[in-house]
């Protein structure tokens, strides 16, 4: 709430400018029309466009200037902006303050100390009393955070920090994918970080590189933060659904921070769907429409991930380093044993990022991809073992996933069921306006 008061305030170079003029015009009046200017020119007329000299005396303590506006004046606020290579010494210097009062400033508590964290562009204001002590320096280092500091005397400074109210209201973004899933995102008004976290709540379930296909549809809901009335950006995604190949996916976020299904499953799960981002993938989107993946899949054991050499490849589940070496056929190649049953085996890298016996956690790099061995261009072979048979892990039972705290269930229930509503509205009123 403070900040608001500190946000209204305009421009404080502004004000010394205007104040000046101020200032000027005032003094010519009253020579103007005072006994002393008998002792100007003969017959006191002012011809326009000429200048006269004005007796302007300015009490040297209160000349302050900064950075932003060169011209001195007579105002009690400065903004300084901050400068590359500045430090707090070589600021308060700059605005015509002693080394005490810096000292002294410097020790007002240990919100202070968000001084030393400054970053060039960024204000500080200050106010001055008659003396040219700072009554007050406020530095917003945050959307929401501004810094206080305040003279209780001239050796006694305190600071505060004020937290700015941070308001957020939901939004809805939704879209059916024609070309690719990022340019439907996009096309739904989302930001590439948005599109990208809708990616990853439903990377365990959906392989995002290569198993969209058009006519698949997403629905999101996420928050427009605002402080003070003012947007700031835009927040979390609270709920969402992906509905891939026929097959419909949510996503419910709790309190947690975490993302479950409305069953309450966790979305996270054992193994991600692909080791690569989906978007690195090169690969024709229409042509893929008329390779099913199952009918590659019988004849190739493996998904190919077609992306540019050094995209970086990550561990699909959490696991042990079984094989990290290069032989002519598989070119550089990592294989990690996941529990006693699964194993997954990357192959062609151009550099490999693991060694043998290390243990990986999931998401984690493990090589970059390349076309070393049989190759016929940058690609990922990836595979995917159950008890030593190669699987389809898109069709193949995995581990469950870890259900919500049964402590959390009622409250996340509640939850799903007002998101799930809020979601389904959205979806009616986007159909309604197309028709
Ligand atoms: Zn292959």
């Amino acid at each position: 709430m403070v900040s608001q008061t500190i946000k209204t305030l305009p421009k404080p170079h502004k004000i010394s400018l205007v104040a000046l003029i101020i200032i000027v015009f005032i003094l010519t009046i009253s020579m103007l029309f005072s006994a002393d200017a008998s002792r100007h020119a003969t017959s006191q007329v002012l011809q326009p466009g000429i200048k006269y000299p004005v007796d302007l005396v300015i009490d040297e303590t209160t000349v302050r200037s900064s950075n932003v506006e060169s011209a001195p004046s007579t105002s009690e606020t400065i903004s300084y902006q901050v400068k590359s290579g500045d430090n707090l010494a070589k600021i308060f210097k700059h605005v015509g303050l002693s080394a005490s009062d810096t000292y002294h400033v410097s020790r007002a508590g240990k919100d202070a100390k968000k001084l030393l964290t400054m970053m060039p562009g960024e204000f500080l204001n200050f106010t001055f009393d008659e003396r040219g002590k700072i009554n007050t320096l406020i530095y917003e280092y945050s959307e929401t955070e501004t810094l206080i500091i305040t003279r209780k005397s001239d050796d006694d400074y305190t600071s505060m920090i004020a937290t700015a109210d941070v308001y957020s209201k939901p939004t809805f973004a939704q879209g059916e994918i024609e070309s690719s899933f990022w340019n439907a995102g996009i096309k739904a008004g989302m930001t590439d970080n948005k599109i990208m976290e809708l990616a990853d709540i439903f990377g365990w379930d959906i392989d995002f590189a290569m198993e969209i296909r058009a006519g698949d549809t997403f629905n999101v809901m996420y928050e427009e933060r605002y402080v003070n009335g003012d947007f700031i950006g835009f927040g979390d995604i609270l709920a969402a659904e992906f509905v891939n190949q026929g097959e419909v996916f949510q996503a419910i976020r709790h309190t947690d921070g975490s993302y479950y299904a409305p069953n309450g499953r966790s979305m996270k799960k054992s193994f991600l769907r692909a080791p690569v981002n989906f978007r690195y993938i090169s690969s024709n989107f229409t042509k893929k429409r008329y390779h099913p993946v199952q009918k590659r899949w019988k004849a190739h054991r493996g998904t190919d991930y077609a992306a540019p050499t050094g995209t970086p490849v990550v561990a699909a589940g959490k696991g042990r380093v079984i094989k990290s070496t290069y032989d002519k056929f598989n070119g550089h190649h990592v294989f990690i044993q996941h529990g006693d049953r699964y194993v997954t085996k990357y192959l062609h890298f151009s550099k490999r990022k693991v060694k043998n016996g290390e243990i990986v956690k999931q998401g984690q790099v493990i090589g970059l991809l390349g076309s070393t061995g049989m190759s016929s261009g940058p690609h990922l072979h990836y595979e995917f073992l159950v008890d030593g048979v190669h699987r389809n892990p898109r069709t193949v039972t995995l581990p469950k996933a870890e259900p919500i705290d049964k402590n959390e269930k009622n409250a996340f229930m509640q939850l799903t069921e007002q998101r799930l509503v809020l979601l389904n509205n959205n979806k009616r009123i986007m159909l309604a306006s197309i028709n």
